[in-house]
């Protein structure tokens, strides 16, 4: 590619216009004074309203921004699209900016990247190179054909040499080929390449760009806004209303499927407060969420108490006393629920309730959980016995042997039990 050379040289035109029109010129303020980055004078606050100031000095628009800080650097990106016999070139341009409140802005500008488009979509890259890591980022070397395009990180893939740029020169130049589709130098989100390479082969891209939902047409690339969404957002563009927060939006058109209602109609899709909108339904869902959650507690609860009751409803409403402690059955599966929330272990996680071969029983003082006791229906012996958090309590070899002097009441209850199950 020889040509790049025959192309007017243009980094003067580019400095010049972006210092009028893309550089952001700033002011540190405290509260004594401002300074202008710009021609790095200091001038008084009180000339600052709503955070921008015309500094007094060099007649620069500046935004304020409260900070001790005195230097600034900033990188931009510029274009220029022109048309070259039956190339498209794009002309990409960096911009350095260096702010210092000792002296006047220092702003310089290359010439950095070429893209020669073919109109069969082939293209070449025709630039300097572009030495890219997560921590540094610089031009070097000549012009040259550059081939390879990607670069990979351990966490990043992104194009070496595909700018993206909000700011075009004025003056661009883009093809009617590309303007049919839409495609100019506002792409909102895109690069030219992506723009070329995507949108004549998709409708639906062609469409957002057209009607400039910008914020829409990044979830396209994305590849989030599937089917699923078009009926919404084809309603959003006959209405005329632009989706600003194309996440949340989704998110809500989400919840307005969620609730069956109807995404052809733009009393839904179109809401004026949008963030309103969302959060009511988002918290309405949680409500529902909510309830289904306690009403499939409730049914879990109650269909462990009918299997409770059956496995050990004839072993329950037993207690004994031995000096000041009470020793029962727990009765229920609230109290085995109880019972482990006082006592810090696992009787309830652990469905100790749906066991067949045991049963449990509590042992109480002034009606206060103690120990929790492990009675085996086999041999009626005590398989384990603890008080709070699984620890033995002091009286725990009372206990023990309380439960063991008393289990023949379990022996004969199991018995009499199984002597009404073969007479019915
Ligand atoms: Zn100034």
């Amino acid at each position: 590619m020889a040509r790049h050379k025959e192309l007017p040289w243009l980094t003067q035109v580019m400095m010049e216009w972006a210092k009028m029109n893309v550089i952001e010129y700033k002011g540190f303020a405290t509260k004594n004074r401002v300074v202008c980055l710009q021609c790095g004078q200091s001038f008084s606050p009180e000339l600052v309203s709503r955070k921008k100031a015309v500094c007094p000095h060099c007649s620069t628009k500046i935004n304020v921004e409260v900070s001790r800080k005195t230097t600034d650097k900033q990188t931009y990106y510029t274009a220029y699209a022109q048309i070259v016999g039956e190339y498209q070139v794009i002309r990409y341009f960096v911009h350095y900016c260096y702010f210092n409140a000792k002296h006047e802005a220092n702003i310089n500008c290359w010439e950095v990247t070429q893209l020669w488009i073919k109109e069969n979509g082939k293209y070449e890259i025709v630039s300097l190179n572009h030495y890219l890591t997560p921590y540094c980022e610089t031009w070097t070397g000549d012009f040259e054909i550059r081939t390879e395009n990607r670069v990979y990180y351990s966490y990043y893939t992104g194009l070496k040499y595909d700018i993206y740029t909000e700011d075009f020169h004025p003056k661009s130049q883009i093809k009617g080929i590309y303007k049919k589709y839409g495609i100019n130098t506002k792409l909102a989100g895109l690069t030219f390449l992506q723009a070329i390479k995507a949108i004549p082969s998709a409708p639906r891209l062609e469409t957002l760009l057209k009607c400039k939902q910008y914020n829409l047409l990044n979830l396209f690339t994305n590849q989030r806004l599937t089917d699923r969404y078009w009926p919404a957002v084809k309603i959003c563009i006959r209405n005329k209303y632009k989706v600003k927060d194309s996440k949340i939006w989704l998110d809500y058109v989400d919840l307005l499927l969620y609730f069956n209602k109807d995404i052809h109609n733009a009393k839904y899709v179109c809401p004026a407060n949008l963030k309103k909108e969302h959060d009511r339904l988002v918290k309405k869902k949680r409500d529902i969420q909510r309830k289904q959650a306690a009403e499939r507690k409730r049914q879990q609860a109650q269909e462990w108490e009918t299997q409770f009751k059956a496995l050990k409803g004839h072993l329950i409403g037993i207690a004994f006393q031995e000096d000041n402690l009470t020793i029962k059955t727990l009765d229920s599966v609230q109290e085995y629920l109880e019972e482990g929330d006082a006592l810090h272990h696992c009787i309830f996680t652990n469905e100790y309730f749906l066991k067949k071969e045991s049963i449990c029983l509590s042992a109480r003082m002034k009606g206060e959980p103690v120990e929790t006791i492990e009675l085996s229906l086999k041999d009626m012996k005590v398989v384990q016995c603890h008080g709070k958090f699984n620890q033995p309590s002091k009286h725990h070899d009372k206990i023990i042997e309380a439960v063991n002097k008393n289990a023949s009441i379990f022996r004969k209850l199991k018995r009499r039990a199984k002597q009404q199950l073969q007479t019915a």
